[in-house]
Protein backbone atom coordinates (compact mmCIF):
# COMPACT_ATOMS: atom_id res chain seq x y z
CA UNK A 1 0.00 0.00 0.00
CA UNK A 2 1.35 3.85 -0.77
CA UNK A 3 0.05 6.98 1.21
CA UNK A 4 -1.66 7.86 -1.98
CA UNK A 5 -4.42 5.07 -1.43
CA UNK A 6 -4.66 6.18 2.23
CA UNK A 7 -7.07 9.23 0.78
CA UNK A 8 -4.30 11.89 2.69
CA UNK A 9 -4.11 15.59 1.10
CA UNK A 10 -1.46 16.52 -1.40
CA UNK A 11 0.12 18.97 1.39
CA UNK A 12 0.49 15.85 3.66
CA UNK A 13 1.97 13.82 0.73
CA UNK A 14 4.25 16.19 -0.37
CA UNK A 15 5.81 16.20 3.59
CA UNK A 16 5.88 12.42 3.64
CA UNK A 17 7.69 12.58 0.21
CA UNK A 18 10.54 14.74 1.70
CA UNK A 19 10.53 13.11 4.93
CA UNK A 20 11.66 10.15 2.43
CA UNK A 21 8.79 7.95 3.66
CA UNK A 22 7.62 6.00 1.03
CA UNK A 23 5.24 3.21 2.47
CA UNK A 24 2.61 3.13 5.46
CA UNK A 25 3.66 1.34 8.52
CA UNK A 26 1.25 -1.26 9.19
CA UNK A 27 -0.52 0.96 12.11
CA UNK A 28 -0.48 3.92 9.83
CA UNK A 29 -2.19 1.82 7.29
CA UNK A 30 -5.10 0.32 9.52
CA UNK A 31 -5.30 3.65 12.04
CA UNK A 32 -5.63 6.24 9.10
CA UNK A 33 -8.76 5.35 7.67
CA UNK A 34 -10.37 5.15 10.54
CA UNK A 35 -9.58 7.99 12.27
CA UNK A 36 -10.39 9.69 8.68
CA UNK A 37 -13.48 7.94 9.30
CA UNK A 38 -14.38 9.69 12.71
CA UNK A 39 -14.03 7.25 14.37
CA UNK A 40 -12.43 6.67 18.20
CA UNK A 41 -9.70 4.58 18.34
CA UNK A 42 -7.60 2.20 20.66
CA UNK A 43 -4.43 1.55 19.35
CA UNK A 44 -2.13 -1.27 20.65
CA UNK A 45 1.51 0.10 19.66
CA UNK A 46 4.86 0.53 20.62
CA UNK A 47 7.39 3.61 20.46
CA UNK A 48 9.00 2.75 16.51
CA UNK A 49 5.91 1.47 15.07
CA UNK A 50 5.09 5.05 13.45
CA UNK A 51 1.91 5.85 15.56
CA UNK A 52 2.44 9.40 16.14
CA UNK A 53 2.31 9.85 12.04
CA UNK A 54 -0.92 7.38 11.86
CA UNK A 55 -2.66 10.24 14.53
CA UNK A 56 -0.98 13.11 13.10
CA UNK A 57 -1.52 12.41 9.27
CA UNK A 58 -5.85 12.23 10.14
CA UNK A 59 -6.01 14.42 12.39
CA UNK A 60 -4.49 17.27 10.59
CA UNK A 61 -6.13 16.58 7.33
CA UNK A 62 -9.58 16.86 9.46
CA UNK A 63 -8.48 20.00 10.88
CA UNK A 64 -7.49 21.70 7.72
CA UNK A 65 -11.08 20.32 5.94
CA UNK A 66 -13.03 20.79 8.64
CA UNK A 67 -11.82 24.83 9.70
CA UNK A 68 -10.00 25.65 7.02
CA UNK A 69 -7.13 28.40 6.51
CA UNK A 70 -9.00 31.09 8.53
CA UNK A 71 -6.96 30.63 11.64
CA UNK A 72 -8.18 33.56 13.55
CA UNK A 73 -9.86 32.26 16.57
CA UNK A 74 -7.87 31.52 19.36
CA UNK A 75 -9.25 27.96 20.51
CA UNK A 76 -7.66 24.65 20.90
CA UNK A 77 -9.09 22.10 18.54
CA UNK A 78 -7.02 19.26 19.55
CA UNK A 79 -5.43 18.09 22.09
CA UNK A 80 -2.54 15.36 22.55
CA UNK A 81 -1.52 14.07 26.16
CA UNK A 82 1.99 12.38 26.36
CA UNK A 83 3.31 11.58 29.73
CA UNK A 84 6.95 12.73 29.24
CA UNK A 85 8.28 16.20 28.37
CA UNK A 86 10.84 14.66 25.59
CA UNK A 87 8.00 12.47 24.11
CA UNK A 88 5.71 15.70 24.26
CA UNK A 89 8.46 18.09 22.14
CA UNK A 90 8.74 15.03 19.36
CA UNK A 91 5.27 14.76 18.96
CA UNK A 92 5.45 18.73 18.47
CA UNK A 93 8.39 18.17 15.76
CA UNK A 94 6.23 15.14 14.20
CA UNK A 95 2.76 17.80 13.75
CA UNK A 96 5.29 20.60 12.41
CA UNK A 97 7.54 18.79 9.59
CA UNK A 98 3.64 16.81 8.77
CA UNK A 99 2.16 19.81 8.51
CA UNK A 100 4.50 22.10 7.19
CA UNK A 101 2.54 22.76 4.11
CA UNK A 102 -1.17 23.34 5.72
CA UNK A 103 -1.39 26.85 7.97
CA UNK A 104 -2.28 25.11 11.59
CA UNK A 105 -0.46 25.89 14.15
CA UNK A 106 1.20 23.96 16.78
CA UNK A 107 2.44 24.16 20.23
CA UNK A 108 3.57 22.15 23.40
CA UNK A 109 3.30 23.12 27.53
CA UNK A 110 5.60 21.02 29.11
CA UNK A 111 6.94 21.05 33.05
CA UNK A 112 11.00 22.24 33.72
CA UNK A 113 10.74 25.21 31.75
CA UNK A 114 9.50 28.97 32.37
CA UNK A 115 5.37 29.14 31.84
CA UNK A 116 5.58 32.35 30.55
CA UNK A 117 6.50 31.73 27.03
CA UNK A 118 4.01 29.08 26.91
CA UNK A 119 0.89 31.41 28.25
CA UNK A 120 2.03 34.03 25.12
CA UNK A 121 1.55 31.21 23.15
CA UNK A 122 -1.44 30.03 24.19
CA UNK A 123 -2.90 33.75 24.27
CA UNK A 124 -2.06 33.87 20.75
CA UNK A 125 -3.96 30.75 19.68
CA UNK A 126 -2.80 27.38 18.69
CA UNK A 127 -4.67 24.77 16.53
CA UNK A 128 -3.04 21.56 18.10
CA UNK A 129 -1.22 21.32 21.36
CA UNK A 130 1.00 18.71 22.56
CA UNK A 131 1.15 18.88 26.26
CA UNK A 132 2.53 16.25 29.50
CA UNK A 133 -0.64 16.40 32.32
CA UNK A 134 1.50 18.24 34.96
CA UNK A 135 1.75 21.36 33.58
CA UNK A 136 -1.45 21.28 31.70
CA UNK A 137 -3.05 20.46 35.32
CA UNK A 138 -1.30 23.53 36.67
CA UNK A 139 -2.36 26.03 33.57
CA UNK A 140 -5.93 24.75 34.01
CA UNK A 141 -5.71 25.78 37.66
CA UNK A 142 -4.26 28.91 36.86
CA UNK A 143 -7.48 29.48 34.48
CA UNK A 144 -4.65 30.27 31.87
CA UNK A 145 -5.79 27.41 29.22
CA UNK A 146 -9.45 26.57 27.73
CA UNK A 147 -10.26 23.23 26.72
CA UNK A 148 -14.02 23.11 25.91
CA UNK A 149 -13.23 23.42 21.89
CA UNK A 150 -11.02 20.18 22.01
CA UNK A 151 -12.21 18.27 18.85
CA UNK A 152 -9.74 15.50 18.94
CA UNK A 153 -8.30 14.11 21.86
CA UNK A 154 -4.97 11.90 21.74
CA UNK A 155 -3.77 9.93 24.86
CA UNK A 156 -0.40 8.56 24.02
CA UNK A 157 1.24 5.95 25.80
CA UNK A 158 -1.60 5.21 28.46
CA UNK A 159 -0.03 2.47 30.07
CA UNK A 160 2.93 4.47 30.56
CA UNK A 161 1.04 7.52 31.81
CA UNK A 162 -0.75 5.54 34.59
CA UNK A 163 2.44 4.23 35.84
CA UNK A 164 3.81 7.72 36.16
CA UNK A 165 1.13 8.37 38.53
CA UNK A 166 -1.36 10.27 36.17
CA UNK A 167 -4.27 8.81 36.26
CA UNK A 168 -6.16 11.33 38.54
CA UNK A 169 -4.17 14.43 36.50
CA UNK A 170 -5.56 12.81 33.14
CA UNK A 171 -9.74 12.20 34.87
CA UNK A 172 -9.76 15.81 35.74
CA UNK A 173 -8.05 16.88 32.17
CA UNK A 174 -11.06 14.07 30.04
CA UNK A 175 -14.03 15.90 32.78
CA UNK A 176 -13.02 19.40 31.37
CA UNK A 177 -13.19 18.15 27.53
CA UNK A 178 -16.29 18.38 25.41
CA UNK A 179 -18.35 14.95 25.14
CA UNK A 180 -18.33 15.42 21.23
CA UNK A 181 -14.88 14.89 20.61
CA UNK A 182 -13.20 12.08 18.55
CA UNK A 183 -10.82 10.03 21.32
CA UNK A 184 -7.33 7.96 20.06
CA UNK A 185 -5.72 6.45 22.56
CA UNK A 186 -2.16 4.50 22.88
CA UNK A 187 -1.08 2.25 24.57
CA UNK A 188 2.04 -0.73 23.95
CA UNK A 189 0.12 -2.96 27.07
CA UNK A 190 -3.14 -2.95 28.15
CA UNK A 191 -3.41 -3.40 31.60
CA UNK A 192 -6.41 -3.29 34.01
CA UNK A 193 -6.31 0.30 34.51
CA UNK A 194 -5.65 1.17 31.13
CA UNK A 195 -8.65 -1.03 30.49
CA UNK A 196 -11.17 1.40 32.52
CA UNK A 197 -9.61 4.22 30.91
CA UNK A 198 -10.57 3.00 27.63
CA UNK A 199 -14.35 2.52 29.30
CA UNK A 200 -14.58 6.34 30.31
CA UNK A 201 -12.64 8.10 27.57
CA UNK A 202 -13.63 6.07 24.46
CA UNK A 203 -16.91 5.67 22.67
CA UNK A 204 -17.95 3.11 19.86
CA UNK A 205 -13.76 2.61 19.26
CA UNK A 206 -12.29 0.58 16.28
CA UNK A 207 -9.38 -1.57 18.25
CA UNK A 208 -5.94 -2.33 15.98
CA UNK A 209 -3.06 -4.07 17.49
CA UNK A 210 0.16 -4.38 15.73
CA UNK A 211 3.18 -6.05 17.26
CA UNK A 212 6.61 -4.85 16.55
CA UNK A 213 8.39 -7.02 13.85
CA UNK A 214 11.62 -7.86 15.52
CA UNK A 215 10.98 -7.07 19.08
CA UNK A 216 13.27 -4.90 20.50
CA UNK A 217 15.40 -7.21 23.16
CA UNK A 218 15.58 -10.14 20.57
CA UNK A 219 17.20 -7.54 18.38
CA UNK A 220 19.54 -6.79 20.31
CA UNK A 221 22.78 -8.54 20.86
CA UNK A 222 23.32 -8.53 24.16
CA UNK A 223 27.00 -9.41 26.08
CA UNK A 224 28.17 -9.01 29.58
CA UNK A 225 31.65 -8.59 30.95
CA UNK A 226 32.88 -9.41 34.45
CA UNK A 227 34.88 -6.29 35.54
CA UNK A 228 36.57 -5.03 38.68
CA UNK A 229 35.47 -1.14 39.60
CA UNK A 230 38.59 0.07 38.79
CA UNK A 231 38.49 -1.26 35.30
CA UNK A 232 34.74 -0.50 34.22
CA UNK A 233 35.92 2.74 32.54
CA UNK A 234 38.97 1.55 30.51
CA UNK A 235 36.66 -1.53 29.35
CA UNK A 236 33.74 0.72 28.31
CA UNK A 237 36.78 3.52 26.49
CA UNK A 238 38.10 -0.23 25.04
CA UNK A 239 34.67 -0.88 23.35
CA UNK A 240 34.01 2.61 22.32
CA UNK A 241 37.47 2.57 20.50
CA UNK A 242 35.04 0.67 17.97
CA UNK A 243 34.75 2.53 14.84
CA UNK A 244 31.40 1.07 14.08
CA UNK A 245 29.89 2.09 17.18
CA UNK A 246 29.09 6.00 16.08
CA UNK A 247 27.09 6.64 18.66
CA UNK A 248 26.58 4.76 22.42
CA UNK A 249 23.95 5.65 25.24
CA UNK A 250 25.17 4.41 28.30
CA UNK A 251 23.29 3.79 31.72
CA UNK A 252 24.30 4.18 34.92
CA UNK A 253 23.22 3.42 38.51
CA UNK A 254 22.98 7.05 39.77
CA UNK A 255 22.91 10.72 38.55
CA UNK A 256 26.14 11.41 40.29
CA UNK A 257 27.59 8.08 38.57
CA UNK A 258 26.16 9.73 34.97
CA UNK A 259 28.34 13.27 35.87
CA UNK A 260 31.20 11.42 37.07
CA UNK A 261 31.57 8.84 34.13
CA UNK A 262 31.00 11.74 31.58
CA UNK A 263 33.93 14.00 32.80
CA UNK A 264 36.02 10.90 32.42
CA UNK A 265 35.30 9.79 28.92
CA UNK A 266 35.41 13.54 27.52
CA UNK A 267 39.22 13.88 29.56
CA UNK A 268 39.83 10.64 27.28
CA UNK A 269 38.94 12.54 24.18
CA UNK A 270 35.13 10.82 23.85
CA UNK A 271 32.53 13.59 23.08
CA UNK A 272 29.99 12.69 26.03
CA UNK A 273 26.94 14.03 27.49
CA UNK A 274 25.01 13.38 30.48
CA UNK A 275 21.13 13.57 30.59
CA UNK A 276 19.26 12.96 33.86
CA UNK A 277 16.50 14.68 36.13
CA UNK A 278 18.90 17.24 38.00
CA UNK A 279 19.55 18.46 34.61
CA UNK A 280 17.18 21.24 33.35
CA UNK A 281 14.95 20.38 30.71
CA UNK A 282 17.22 22.86 28.83
CA UNK A 283 20.34 20.83 29.06
CA UNK A 284 18.49 17.54 28.56
CA UNK A 285 17.03 18.77 25.04
CA UNK A 286 20.34 20.30 24.11
CA UNK A 287 22.02 17.01 25.41
P1 LIG B 1 6.98 6.62 16.26
O1 LIG B 1 6.63 5.20 16.54
O2 LIG B 1 5.81 7.43 15.90
O3 LIG B 1 7.80 7.21 17.37
O4 LIG B 1 7.90 6.65 14.94
C1 LIG B 1 9.14 5.99 14.89
C2 LIG B 1 10.04 6.53 13.77
O5 LIG B 1 9.62 6.06 12.50
C3 LIG B 1 10.11 8.03 13.67
O6 LIG B 1 11.45 8.41 13.58
C4 LIG B 1 9.37 8.35 12.38
O7 LIG B 1 9.91 9.50 11.77
C5 LIG B 1 9.58 7.12 11.55
N1 LIG B 1 8.47 6.80 10.62
C6 LIG B 1 7.14 6.85 10.93
N2 LIG B 1 6.41 6.46 9.88
C7 LIG B 1 7.25 6.12 8.88
C8 LIG B 1 7.09 5.63 7.53
N3 LIG B 1 5.89 5.38 7.04
N4 LIG B 1 8.21 5.42 6.80
C9 LIG B 1 9.42 5.66 7.32
N5 LIG B 1 9.66 6.12 8.58
C10 LIG B 1 8.60 6.35 9.35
Amino acid sequence: MSFNQLQLCPQLLKALEEQGYEVPSQIQEKAIPEVLAGRDLLGCAQTGSGKTAAFALPILQLLWSKFGTANNHSKILTLILTPTRELAIQIYDSFRVYGRHLPLRCGVVVGGVSQKQQELMLAKGVDILVATPGRLCDLMDQGVINLNSVEFFVLDEADRMLDMGFINDVRKIGAKLRAERQTLMFSATMPNDVVKLVQTLLKDYVRIDVSPETPTVEAIEQRVYYVDTAHKKDLLLDILADENIRQALVFTRTKHGADLLTKQLVKDGVSALAIHGNKSQNARQSA
